[in-house]
């Protein structure tokens, strides 16, 4: 690990006034203040010297400096232009060897290479959600304090595209942690804990304060860890899945059987794939895990007459 400065709070109004920055909530942007905070995420998310990871919204560089010093090449996805144009400079005056390739077009990511010729930062401009294709080598990890607004879809949308994601780390809003890594039968369990439970586990490791953040936002966060693991095996796929969890939990008090009757096309079809899955279809949604869910889906498919759209 090399001895890197991270930011201090010092610095990041310094830097916010300088560049005119005035924080949206719209695009979630709260920046964090606190190196010990950032050393925790980095800590948790078993940052190897070498790692690619990409972090989603790197701001003015708070935690991408942490991944750097970590030793990781990191690949950052940022939306607000005047941060992405930022950073560059905030990390070529924190981290000693660096230097900016330059680009050969405008639609070059900007990149800082160390005396190795390792790209160690790669800067994409784009909103997180639109990102198909990542430069450079795939990346095993996912680390990101997420703009609140988008976090679940950012996840899940990430897990999806990037099947080199092996763990992921990620600070969202304490509430959202909670769903994410909520069990079957627990009171949080819905949409979000059965769709990212397709892809990995999940596991909320801290709760953060709201004061190691500029500006501090009225919500308190936390940290979630996920380790991708193979989806449950099914014969329906990965998308007539994720419809039987939306319809499932559309209505959360209803029964499966009620609750899936429009997607089977009547509650007889609905009644015939939940026991073929073996599941009561009395029960609702809240009690059923991913396997069951995908065994659901596989037995609608399979069901004579049906039009896989
Ligand atoms: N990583 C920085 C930190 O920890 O201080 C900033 C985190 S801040 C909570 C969220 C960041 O995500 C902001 O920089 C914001 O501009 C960016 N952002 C918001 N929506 C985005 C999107 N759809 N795609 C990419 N970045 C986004």
């Amino acid at each position: 690990m090399s001895s890197i400065e991270l930011l201090n709070a010092t610095e990041i109004r310094e830097l916010a006034a300088r560049a005119g920055i005035r924080p949206t909530k719209q695009l979630g942007q709260n920046f964090v203040l606190d190196g010990g905070t950032v050393r925790k995420i980095v800590r948790q998310a078993d940052v190897l010297p070498g790692d690619r990871v990409v972090e989603v919204g790197p701001g003015l560089g708070s935690l991408t400096l942490g991944l750097l010093e970590a030793g990781a090449d990191v690949v950052a996805v940022e939306i607000d232009p005047v941060l992405g144009r930022l950073l560059p400079t905030t990390v070529l005056a924190h981290v000693p060897g660096l230097s900016l390739v330059p680009a050969v077009s405008d639609d070059d990511p900007v990149v800082l290479r160390d005396a190795d010729g390792r790209d160690r930062l790669t800067i994409v401009l784009r909103d997180a959600l639109e990102v198909r294709a990542l430069p450079g080598p795939p990346p095993v990890a996912l680390v990101a304090n997420l703009p609140y607004n988008v976090s679940v879809p950012v996840l899940l949308t990430f897990l999806e595209r990037f099947d080199s994601l092996e763990r992921v780390l990620v600070m969202v809003q304490a509430e959202v942690a909670d769903r994410l890594a909520a069990p079957p039968g627990s009171r949080t369990y819905g949409v979000p804990s059965a769709k990212a439970a397709w892809y990995a586990s999940a596991r909320r490791t801290a709760t953060v304060g709201r004061t190691v953040f500029w500006p501090a936002p009225n919500v308190d966060s936390a940290l979630v860890r996920f380790d991708r693991r193979e989806p449950p095996v099914a014969t329906a796929s990965r998308a007539e899945v994720f419809a039987v969890v939306d319809s499932a939990f559309a209505q959360r008090r209803k029964m499966l059987r009620s609750a899936l009757a429009g997607l089977a096309g009547s509650p007889e079809a609905a009644v015939a794939a939940i026991e073929a899955a073996g599941i009561d279809p009395q029960a609702r949604g809240e009690v059923v895990d991913i396997a069951a869910f995908a065994r659901i889906a596989a037995a609608l498919a399979a069901q004579p007459g049906r039009v896989v759209s």
